[in-house]
């Protein structure tokens, strides 16, 4: 429990940092997109204005990725409304050159139109996190399936601390045919700074279930040694229920249905 502390406090470290970090990188990129701006304006010189419009572009990207980093390290979110359809092709443009071709991706949604609150970029990053995973997982190949569709859940679906919210949940689900895990690795998962990898950092999954949990919703993890890996991210498509407990931080996530 002293290790987990250790670890817990070395994570909020990190995350102050970062968003010290991006708060710096935010005052010198806005001279710099101004400056773009200004260029891309230019009438006389063509190439100025195209150089201008190069600055202008990265620093919108980089300021865009503070802003992520920001929220990240804030805990607090730009929501937006997020259409179900625009994430999934986003993501599968996104994916394209990460998925070798031994892995077959396969992108299945119930309900392009769905549209919900979130935040698109947010869960593009956790999305993409659970994907890299899989794919690690299966060096020598196999079937990777993101699949998102409408379901309900039972009452008794809820751990103590978990929001809860009486209504219809999106449920994306990661699946993968490799390996799975070892009860050993499926009790640490969620750690900050777990990792069975040699360059891994233990910091995607953390930040996964941050992302989930910002959106009000929970994740549950399937995985068994030899069977594959299954992660289900649940999130709520409507308002709160009466008894809303706080924004579940409990980290026994394993063994889903
Ligand atoms: P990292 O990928 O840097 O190791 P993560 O937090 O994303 O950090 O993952 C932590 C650990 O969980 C991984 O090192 C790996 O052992 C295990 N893991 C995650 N996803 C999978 C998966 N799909 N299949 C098998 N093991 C996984």
């Amino acid at each position: 429990a002293e290790a987990e502390l250790v670890r817990a406090q070395r994570f909020e470290s990190l995350a102050m940092l970062a968003g010290g970090l991006s708060h710096d990188l935010r005052n010198l990129l806005q001279p710099l997109l101004l400056a773009g701006d200004s260029l891309q304006d230019y009438q006389h010189d063509p190439r100025l204005a195209r150089l201008g419009k190069l600055v202008r572009d990265c620093g919108k990207r980089g300021l865009d990725m503070v802003h992520s980093m920001l929220s990240f390290a804030s805990g607090a979110r730009r929501a937006e409304q997020v259409r179900l359809g625009t994430l999934f092709s986003a993501f599968d443009l996104l994916m394209q050159g990460s998925v070798p071709h031994t892995v077959t991706m396969e992108l299945t949604i119930d309900d392009p139109e769905l549209s919900f609150d979130g935040n698109h970029t947010e869960l593009q990053q956790c999305l993409l996190n659970l994907c890299l995973n899989a794919i690690q997982a299966m060096p020598d190949g196999g079937r990777l399936r993101v699949e998102a569709a409408r379901v309900q859940l039972p009452e008794d679906f809820f751990q103590p601390g978990e929001p809860s919210r009486q209504c219809c949940y999106l449920c994306i689900s990661v699946i993968d045919d490799g390996p799975g895990m070892e009860p050993a690795v499926r009790e640490h998962l969620f750690e900050p700074f777990f990792t069975t990898k040699e360059a891994g950092t233990g910091l995607g999954l953390v930040s996964c279930k941050r992302i989930v949990t910002s959106h009000g919703g929970v994740m549950r993890v399937d995985s068994k040694r030899g069977r594959g890996t299954r992660f289900d991210l649940y999130f709520p498509l409507e308002g709160l229920a009466a008894d809303n407990g706080e924004a579940g931080d409990q980290d026994n996530l394993e063994g889903a249905a």
